[in-house]
């Protein structure tokens, strides 16, 4: 397999990166990229996506973003870990086979520790089981007995689930409608959980199978992937891939609430100024998303059990209300505050400034905001 490592500064989404390495085996097939953005807190913990993406640039995009998301995640739930990402550029044509994920656990472990590896989009914990059987990099195996572990996704969705209905109270979400955009993993855990709660469900997914199942589990209503940004919904829960919001989407966007999943939602950082501005509040993605990390993290760490990722991911609210209440002081985004808070714990200077600008100039982020950031 060959490893290079490559200079991707001249990418927009850049930001200071310590590696990207990129990594073909011509005998598996597999191309992949893994970046790490900061290691300062910790080894780079982030999952493994596995996507077709238009090319190698957009895909090299994807990773630096995601990482720069992940030391942030990571730095917020107070963590010991720093953060980076690994993409798998999938063929549409070709399924995921077990050398492919042979060769990815080798390149993991060609980075000896600095990068430990999960589940992301379009890859499972039979996936990580592969890798594991090449590293000891990884987590998100499938879980065993009590102990912390196995597929994140339903702790992701119980984060963004608490974090949700914190942000509403004291309405109920028995009176509210939520549109949920992918309905894969953690979107139908999301679904499940507000079903429960009463919720009325919108949905759509690229992918007709998995709104069948929530239709008939949960009573949800599908519309198109075109038509569910802008469907009028109390909340709106963006669980596919990131950019959903984005500056042709945000004057269409007919709920007063975003709080998803998904990875870097903003298309850009100038989003959340267009996003305040039209009165929508935005729970910052890597804050109310956690939970999947917490449990892989705990799960890579050992000793934690499944009541403990309760309590742990039962904390990500406080962590939001904090937020929402310095982001409400300074009038800035949530997103805004939350990156200050971020970049301030893991000693890095903000990458742009261009979402201070029309929300009334830089501001220091108040000790609220940090004041949830302890494990
Ligand atoms: P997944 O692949 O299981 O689900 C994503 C779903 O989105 C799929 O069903 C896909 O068909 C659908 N989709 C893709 N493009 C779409 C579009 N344009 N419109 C509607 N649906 C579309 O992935 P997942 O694990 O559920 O992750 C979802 C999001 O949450 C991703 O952004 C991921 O990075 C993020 N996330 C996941 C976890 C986790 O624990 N899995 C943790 C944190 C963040």
């Amino acid at each position: 397999m060959d490893v290079k490592q490559l200079d991707f500064s001249s990418n927009p989404a850049f930001d200071q990166h310590e590696g990207v390495y990129f990594a073909h085996d011509a005998r598996s097939g597999l191309e992949a990229i893994i970046a790490i953005h900061s290691t300062k807190l910790g080894p780079a913990a982030g999952g493994c996506r596995r996507w077709s993406y238009a090319d190698r640039e957009s895909a090299v995009t994807d990773a630096l973003r995601l990482a720069r998301g992940m030391s942030f995640k990571n730095a917020m739930a107070g963590l010991p870990f720093g953060g980076g990402k690994a993409v798998l550029l999938a063929d549409p044509n070709r399924a995921p086979t077990k050398s492919e994920f042979e060769a990815f656990g080798r390149f993991v472990h060609a980075l000896a520790g600095r990068y430990v590896t999960a589940e992301d989009v379009g890859v499972s914990t039979d996936h990580m089981r592969v890798v594991r059987e090449q590293t000891p990099y990884v987590s998100g195996l499938p879980q065993q007995g009590d102990a912390a572990g196995g597929d994140p996704s339903p702790w992701t969705a119980l984060g963004v689930f608490l974090s949700l209905q914190r942000a509403v109270a004291p309405l109920d979400l028995a009176d509210l409608t939520v549109a949920v955009q992918g309905v894969g993993h953690v979107g139908y855990h999301l679904c499940r959980l507000l079903h429960h709660a009463g919720a009325a469900l919108i949905v759509a997914d690229i992918q007709p199978a998995v709104t069948a199942r929530v239709v008939e589990e949960f009573g949800a209503r599908v519309v198109s992937v075109d038509q569910i940004l802008t469907t009028s919904a109390d909340v709106l829960a963006p669980c596919a891939l990131g950019g959903a919001i984005n500056e042709r989407s945000i004057p269409e966007l007919n709920a007063r609430l975003i709080a998803g999943a998904a990875n870097n939602q903003l298309a850009e950082e100038t989003d959340a100024t267009r996003l305040h501005d039209r009165g929508i509040l935005l729970l910052p993605d890597y804050v109310i998303n956690a939970g999947g990390i917490i449990a892989v993290a705990r799960e890579y760490l050992g000793g934690s059990t499944q009541d403990d990722l309760q309590q742990e991911v039962g904390r990500i609210p406080d962590r939001v209300a904090a937020l929402l209440k310095t982001s409400k002081a300074l009038n800035l985004p949530p997103s805004v505050v939350a990156d200050r808070t971020a970049q301030q714990l893991i000693g890095r200077s903000p990458m742009s400034v261009s979402a201070e600008s029309s929300v009334g100039g830089p501001a220091t982020v108040h000790d609220d905001a940090a004041a949830g950031h302890e494990a």
